[in-house]
Parts: C-alpha cells; structure tokens; sequence
C-alpha cells in the first residue's frame, strides 16, 4: 500500500511517500524557521500564506524522490489537526483535490496519532501495547498505546507543554526561536546541578505534568541575579532547567510502564529529539528492563512521513474520509470525526 502523506499543521509543509506504513520512499520537509524567527515565534497569517506557496513543490518533489506518480498511490493522507487552522486547511484542501482528481481513498489523520506513529519507521519490530511519551511544542502526554489507532491518556500537562516550556526560557535567557534545540546544544556547556529549580509533581494524579511553575523559577533565578548585578552563567541555567524537565519526564514515563505493566516505552515529538532525555531515558529504561523506542531526531519534529505511518493503519482499518472533511484545530487524541 502506497500512501501520499502531506502534513501542514504549523510551520512545516511537509509531503512524503510511505509504503505499507513503515517503509519511507521520500520525507521532503520545507521548514519556516528563518522566517518566523523574526516575530520569535509562529505567526499564524504567514504560516498559511507560506504553506500555499510551498505545498505544490514540496508534493512534487515527494513523488520525485519516491520515483513514484500519482497513479501509482493508494490512498492520500493528511493531518487534519490538532494545529493552525489556517495552516491545517492548506493541506487539507490539497489532499482533497488529489483525492477528487485521481479517484483515491483519503484518510485524515490526527497530528498527535502521526508523532507517536513515527516510532514505528525505523522499529519493524515495535507493536502495541507499548506506553508512549508524547513531548511536542503544544503536548505533553502519556499515553497507552492499546492498539493501531486505539489510544488511552493516562496523563497530561495542566498548563505548558514541555516544548513551549523549552521556547520560553531559550526566551528568558536571550536564545531566540525555535528554543529547545538551542538550549540542548548550551546545556553541554553548563552544569546540571549548579542551579536547584523545583520538579512539580500534582497530589494524586502521578503521571500529570505542571512546566509552569519551573518557568517562573527561571525568570525568577534571571530577576533575581539582575537585582544584585549578578552575572548569569546561561549554560548552567539552560542546563539546569533542562534536568528539572527531564528528570520529571523519565520518571513518571517508567512509573507508567511498570505500573501498567508492560515491557515497551516509545518517546515522540520535538522534545524526544532531546540529546539528555533520550539518554536518560536509555539509562532509566535499562535498569528497569524495558525496551526503549525513539524516533532519529528528523522524525520527531514536524515532518508528513509520521503522518503517512499513522495513515498506513488508518487505511487498513477502514478509515475513509469525504471530500468535507474539514480541518479541526482542537481535535482530540482517539477522536474520529
Ligand atoms: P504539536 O506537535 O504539539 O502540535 P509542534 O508540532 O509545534 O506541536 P513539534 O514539531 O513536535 O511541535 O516540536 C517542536 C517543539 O520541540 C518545539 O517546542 C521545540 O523547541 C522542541 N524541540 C525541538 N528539538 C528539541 C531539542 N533538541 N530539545 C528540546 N526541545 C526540542
Ligand atoms: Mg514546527
Ligand atoms: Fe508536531
């Protein structure tokens, strides 16, 4: 099975031919970085200007790379949420015409459903039930992966994501847009444990996540040193809060599996890209004898390859989508509409 994979949720148009779910024949990814960078952060109006001008060439060169043609394909697949709903439309809109104009079965995807089937690209072997953690720039998730297509949250963040923690100190300390990656690369710089910033842990729900009081903690540790001329050693912050983030996400993931006792953790999203939580992650997953999934970092971030995984098991099952299909901006995880 032959699936066209177009992804355009935020600032990546992305298109890409995926066989049978894990085989990836190309993975084009057109990313608007330089050009939100600017404003120091996604500005919706341009991100849907810039998907319209992108999504035709980035479709093209997909199927170039694939050395495949339009008649070659099976189905067509797109993210139709959760994201911009400005961007979502572009995609959807493209994805529907193909469908109309080659009489080809389309199958909406939900964005969240495509990070956590990156994992299954590179993994032949990993299958459900597994727990996934699910760190983007707009979630933070544990989720209990029953089946394809069949997902049970079992805890969640109550204010920020950790990719958007991530962004607002990269911020606070001057690092600019888009902040993870950077504040991965100043970490190895500085010292993990030269800065006490608190792990919020919630009273009786122990796989739910809070950022946002370490956040404030940050900006407090950085008005704190301004007050008293202090110089701040951005590497040991930077550092610092990347070990409060961490630190609470490898731990409730493993209290997760254990707890619900299964033998498989997948991480997935941009934050899985991290260089420390993935090792950290290995480490805690070797000593408590579970199998550990992640996806190389160019899967993790925003591209249409995990889109056309996730699609693969959609189609199979059944999933089929009309020409209204429609773009959902807060379309839930499991939800079909
Ligand atoms: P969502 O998937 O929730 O809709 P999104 O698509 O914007 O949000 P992703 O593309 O999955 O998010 O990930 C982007 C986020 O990942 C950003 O917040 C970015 O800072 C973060 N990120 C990327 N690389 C790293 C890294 N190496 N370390 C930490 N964070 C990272
Ligand atoms: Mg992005
Ligand atoms: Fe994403």
């Amino acid at each position: 099975v032959l699936i066209l994979a177009i992804e355009s949720s935020c600032d990546e148009t992305a298109a890409s031919v995926v066989k049978n779910g894990r085989e990836v024949l190309s993975n084009i990814i057109s990313s608007q970085i330089e050009l939100h960078k600017l404003y120091g952060g996604v500005v919706p109006e341009i991100a849907s200007r810039k998907h319209i001008e992108k999504i035709n060439q980035v479709i093209e060169e997909a199927l170039k790379e694939a050395d495949v043609t339009l008649d070659d394909l099976d189905a067509v697949g797109v993210t139709y949420g959760p994201g911009l709903v400005g961007a979502l439309l572009v995609g959807v809109a493209e994805a529907k015409a193909i469908s109309y104009a080659r009489k080809l079965p389309l199958v909406g995807v939900h964005h969240i459903e495509g990070h956590i089937s990156a994992n299954y690209i590179e993994n032949k072997d990993l299958e459900p039930p597994f727990v996934c953690l699910v760190v983007s720039g707009g979630h933070t998730h544990l989720v209990v992966v029953n089946d394809y297509g069949k997902y049970e949250i079992i805890g969640r963040t109550r204010d920020d994501a950790a990719g958007e923690a991530f962004d607002k100190v990269a911020r606070a300390i001057g690092l600019g847009y888009p902040g993870g990656p950077k504040i991965d690369r100043l970490s190895r710089e500085g010292d993990p444990e030269a800065i006490h910033f608190p792990k919020a842990r919630i009273e009786g729900s122990p796989y739910d996540f809070s950022f946002s009081g370490l956040k404030s903690a940050v900006l407090n540790y950085l008005n704190g040193c301004r007050m008293k001329g202090e110089e701040v050693c951005r590497a040991d912050v930077a550092a610092s809060f990347q070990k409060a983030v961490t630190d609470v996400l490898v731990e409730h993931a493993i209290k997760a599996v254990k707890e619900y006792g299964y033998d498989k953790l997948a991480i997935a999203g941009g934050v899985a890209s991290n260089s420390t939580l993935r090792t950290a992650m290995e480490r805690a997953c070797r000593n408590n004898k579970i199998k550990f999934y992640h996806p190389s970092p160019i899967l993790c971030t925003d591209n249409a390859a995990m889109i056309g995984a996730a699609a693969y098991y959609e189609y199979i099952r059944g999933t089929r989508h009309g020409l209204d299909l429609n773009a959902v901006p807060n379309l839930k995880l499991g939800e079909r509409i």
